[in-house]
């Protein structure tokens, strides 16, 4: 029997690309000729790829040569996903490729949920963990889970990427951590504010500003979580006393009243005492700063006016003059 010929061989293959590829769920084809296949996939407005397919000498008996082009998809995992289907279209060998291998790259996309958030990944694998940390993709449920530790404290964080990530914000959940309560709500609180602000355009407006876009919001939840809470909070100084304000054992952390825990609005930690004391002793004029910054702390606990706080000042400091008086005059 005669070998068919080359040219018909991709012949009959172009017809059926040209047939089948329109059906497959968020394919368009662009082109179909002889040099050149040209598809689009597209599953979200980030998930797109671009996909160059040619047919090389000695067709289907050599793999077809590809090449990915994507505006959201980085380079890096576009050079992964070439090198595993490499080896895919050299398991299809002899078989008519095209059609096989537009297939096993929607089965990619659709199976790495997180593909979209790859840069966001490295970076923190590369830049934000260190020693025992860990991050697990779950790509089944298009979940990170991360575990960090800093001394003896950790944190678990589930952070989950919607599938129109990054016009919807992640959802993050500190899922166990041996934080004070206090702290864990706060810091789980402000995560989901920093996600917020990445999707949705500030209330007031700055004149002349470019019109907002929405940020990928992986990127500063995990810098916020692991960076300025984990890595920092057990090794916080009190700027009042000058020492560690968490214990070393985060089992104490709650058990003594005195020695809890404020976290004021700049986001320097305190002793509650100290800064009790802090909170109550003049200077009041232009509202009390903070020590570690000079930022003017704002404390639901301590909402009294300079004013009154000075009163309350000069009572105690009254009162504790009498009581000088009637020692002294006991003695
Ligand atoms: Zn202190
Ligand atoms: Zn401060």
């Amino acid at each position: 029997m005669m070998m068919e010929n080359h040219d018909d061989v991709i012949e009959a293959e172009l017809a059926q690309v040209r047939l089948k590829v329109p059906a497959i769920e968020g394919f368009i084809l662009d082109a179909a000729v002889p040099i050149l296949v040209r598809a689009i996939y597209r599953r979200t407005e980030h998930k797109q790829v671009t996909i160059h397919v040619q047919f090389p000498a000695g067709y289907p008996r050599e793999p077809v040569i590809m090449e990915f082009k994507s505006k959201t998809l980085s380079d890096r995992l576009l050079d992964g996903l070439m090198k595993v289907c490499d080896e895919e279209a050299k398991r299809n060998v002899g078989q008519r490729q095209v059609i096989l291998m537009l297939n096993f790259i929607k089965k990619f996309i659709d199976e790495n949920p997180l593909c979209v958030c790859h840069p966001e990944i490295s970076y923190i694998k590369q830049s934000l963990i260190s020693g025992d940390d860990k991050v697990i993709l779950k790509q089944k449920n298009s979940q990170i889970v991360i575990k960090v530790f800093q001394d003896s404290y950790f944190m678990n964080i589930r952070i989950s990427v919607p599938e129109d990530y990054p016009i919807a914000q992640v959802q993050t959940e500190i899922t166990d951590t041996n934080f004070p309560i206090l702290l864990r709500t706060n810091f789980q609180a402000q995560a989901i504010e920093i996600a917020r602000q990445c999707i949705q355009p500030p209330l007031k407006k700055t004149p002349k500003a470019p019109p907002f876009v929405p940020k990928p919001s992986l990127r500063p939840v995990c810098d916020y979580l692991i960076s300025v809470c984990v890595k920092r909070y057990p090794q916080e100084i009190c700027p009042i006393c000058k020492e560690k304000v968490l214990s070393e054992d985060p089992k104490l952390v709650n058990s003594d009243p005195k020695r809890g825990i404020e976290r004021v609005y700049c986001g320097h930690l305190f002793h509650n005492e100290c800064l009790d004391a802090y909170m109550k002793t003049p200077p009041f004029t232009g509202g009390k700063k903070c020590p570690g910054c000079d930022q003017r702390i704002f404390h639901d606990k301590w909402k009294i006016p300079p004013e009154l706080a000075e009163t309350r000042w000069a009572h105690k400091q009254a009162r504790q003059r009498e009581l000088e008086e009637v020692v002294d005059f006991l003695s």
